[in-house]
């Protein structure tokens, strides 16, 4: 299988050479001056992406469910009252870690397709008088539906209410791919990781924590150790880490970071917005329904698309990969066998993309799927000509 071919899993992604490049470093003195040259402004370049200017950014090696992890643990006490809705594997994932923890989970089971319910939390803020709700917590993006969730809308729930909770937010598959406004929207800790809109190896777990969230510490009686804010705060203080750091990673996020602001972090959000409504017209070319319920709350950076009736999603993802050595997302959790995902964020191009519809209409028309060899690729091509962008000025 040639290591040539793009990625279609929806993280890790595609990383570009010039970020591989970046991560091949010799082992440093993480405890020498130059260190904090290279670490100081990730800090600062984070919280541009995060939009925020005054919270706080934590880089941890771990990946993005150790993000969740030192969102809760250093936030909430055991026994705490949290409330999240359940609409996807990830949003599964953290209500099962919540538990694990001994969190006392209000869960509010949605439909698979559809994203946060923000009139049904602020039903449920408002008949808590006590306000023993101690956090909402909200997957911004489900990456097993493709359903991106508003935020804002949330956070105006939650005002609305005149409840006091925190606004914890999953962003690992959005940040860096869609706009994401923490302070605008009111967000406590958001939490990302390296190897999805960063274009990056897995292994930091990224966070944007508010003041509100850093006082929520002092009282927040959850064990935590490696994953302490306080001491990650000190370290950072002097230009270090309270252990050794992933240097490597460190190294690639600033390249990463400068990426970003070279192309623009509009461009890019354009960039993925693009290519995903070139992926929904070769879709919706193929006869086939995005697990998403409705247009405004299509991922911009992952699609999950139904099999027709009587196929099996896992045996398309698998003659993919076997056939053609294209690895595209599996159904995940109730979507098992029922949905595939095409993830498309990160580094990727019209080119890129249009070489994934190729292959997955391939392995579709090897087995039998009732659509037209082409008919996706034709529409997603139709599509990319006519939003090209205008050639630059200076262009040859
Ligand atoms: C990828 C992902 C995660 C984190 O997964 P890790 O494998 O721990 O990095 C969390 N939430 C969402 C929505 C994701 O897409």
């Amino acid at each position: 299988m040639s290591d040539q071919n793009p990625l279609f899993i929806p993280g890790p992604t595609n990383m570009p050479d010039r970020l591989r490049q970046a991560m091949q470093v010799q082992s440093q003195d993480h405890r020498a001056p130059d260190f904090a040259q290279t670490f100081l402004p990730v800090l600062e370049g984070c919280k541009r992406v995060f939009g925020t200017e005054e919270g706080d950014i934590f880089l941890f090696p771990a990946s993005g469910t150790g993000g969740w992890e030192a969102a809760i643990t250093n936030t909430l006490s055991p026994g705490d009252k949290v409330l999240i809705a359940r609409y996807g594997m990830f949003s599964h994932r953290w209500i099962d870690m919540c538990e694990r923890h001994g969190l006392d989970v209000h869960v509010i089971d949605c439909a698979w397709g559809t994203g946060a319910p923000a009139a049904l939390f602020q039903h449920v803020l408002e008949a808590d008088a006590g306000h023993r709700i101690k956090a909402v917590l909200v997957t911004h993006n489900e990456t097993a539906t493709g359903v991106r969730s508003d935020i804002a809308a949330v956070r105006t729930a939650i005002a609305a209410a005149s409840h006091p909770a925190l606004l914890m937010v999953d962003c690992v598959s959005s940040l860096a791919s869609m706009p994401f406004e923490m302070d605008a929207w009111g967000v406590d800790i958001a939490v990302s990781g390296s190897q999805k809109g960063f274009m990056l190896a897995t292994g930091l777990a990224i966070l944007g924590v508010s003041r509100k969230a850093i006082a929520a510490i002092e009282t927040a009686r959850l064990p935590r150790t490696f994953f302490d804010f306080r001491d990650m705060t000190s370290a950072n203080a002097k230009g270090g880490f309270p252990y050794t750091p992933p240097l490597q990673l460190i190294h690639g996020m600033r390249e990463s970071l400068e990426m970003l602001f070279e192309e623009g972090l509009d461009a890019v959000y354009a960039r993925h917005h693009r290519l995903a409504e070139g992926v929904r017209r070769a879709v919706s070319a193929w006869g086939l329904d995005l697990v998403a319920q409705s247009p405004e709350i299509y991922s911009d950076t992952v699609s999950a698309i139904y099999v027709p009736e009587g196929f099996n999603s896992n045996a398309l993802t698998a003659h993919a990969y076997h056939a053609y050595g294209v690895s595209f997302g599996v159904g995940l959790g109730q979507m098992d066998g029922k949905a595939f995902r095409i993830g498309h964020l990160g580094s990727l191009t019209d080119v890129m993309v249009l070489s994934g519809l190729a292959a997955i209409e391939m392995a579709m028309a090897d087995l039998d799927y009732p659509i037209t060899l082409g008919s996706g690729m034709v529409a997603a091509q139709n599509y990319f000509r006519q939003s090209r962008a205008p050639a630059p000025a200076n262009a040859v």
